[in-house]
């Protein structure tokens, strides 16, 4: 098996989701005792998440860089960087390594391309509902992607006060549905789960739109990596 580089700690919360995530498929497809070789380079989110604040891409970039390259010294194969608001810097990342940086926005508009869909709404932090780097990438991939009009703010907040410290309420729940129905007004037929916390709110069981789990489709992409 090959043996990933994971860079995580953005949250710590969906990191163990990925941790999880990527072990059951392992074991799923070899069977017995077998787990996955990863390396993982946790991250404090506390300072990334304030220079975040402050739109400091630069020195952002330059701390994924060096986790990146921290996990090529230590024998990593591939990188897989844990959030989808910090592939802003995926490039940079790119620069900085050897290895391949496997994008997060890749197996998700693949699952979607199978699946048919053709026009798909984006939830996630403010950075990756405003931002271009996700949405052209997604678009490039020939999808029409929509964001929500109104309660950006909102919605991006409660990744950062509630699900990064693993609060989960059903008043936000309940904003997330709303925003979805919405989104669904306007002829989006599935919607992307843009951000790897996302998850711990809210599924299919609970969403008027199918979900696109960006965090299942990235772990799952790890696993097959590991077993190419
Ligand atoms: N995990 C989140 C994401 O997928 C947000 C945390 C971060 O800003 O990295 O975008």
């Amino acid at each position: 098996m090959k043996t990933i580089g994971l860079i995580g700690g953005m949250s710590w919360e969906s990191t163990a989701l990925y941790y999880t995530a990527i072990n059951r498929e392992i074991a799923k497809r070899k069977g017995g005792l077998h787990s996955a070789p990863i390396l993982m380079h946790s991250v404090d989110f506390a300072p990334i998440a304030a220079l975040q604040a402050t739109h400091d891409w630069e020195k952002l970039g330059d701390e994924m860089a060096s986790s990146a390259q921290r996990l090529e010294r230590a024998g990593a194969e591939a990188i897989f960087l844990a959030t989808n608001t910090m592939h802003n810097v995926a490039d940079r990342i790119e620069a900085a390594v050897k290895l391949p940086l496997v994008h997060i926005a890749t197996p998700t508009a693949e699952a979607l391309l199978a699946d048919g869909i053709e026009r798909v709404a984006l939830l996630g932090t403010a950075f990756t509902m405003e931002m271009p780097f996700y949405i052209d990438r997604l678009k490039n991939s020939g999808l029409d992607v929509l964001v929500p009009e109104v309660d950006r703010t909102n919605l991006s907040g409660i990744i950062y006060n509630e699900l990064c410290k693993g609060i989960v309420t059903d008043q936000s729940r309940a904003i997330y549905i709303h925003a979805i129905q919405h989104l669904m007004a306007r002829g989006a037929q599935a919607v992307i789960l843009g951000c790897t916390e996302i998850t711990m709110l809210i599924g299919d069981d609970d969403s008027p739109l199918p979900t696109y789990d960006t965090t299942a489709l990235h772990a799952k992409a790890a696993a097959d990596f590991i077993l190419s």
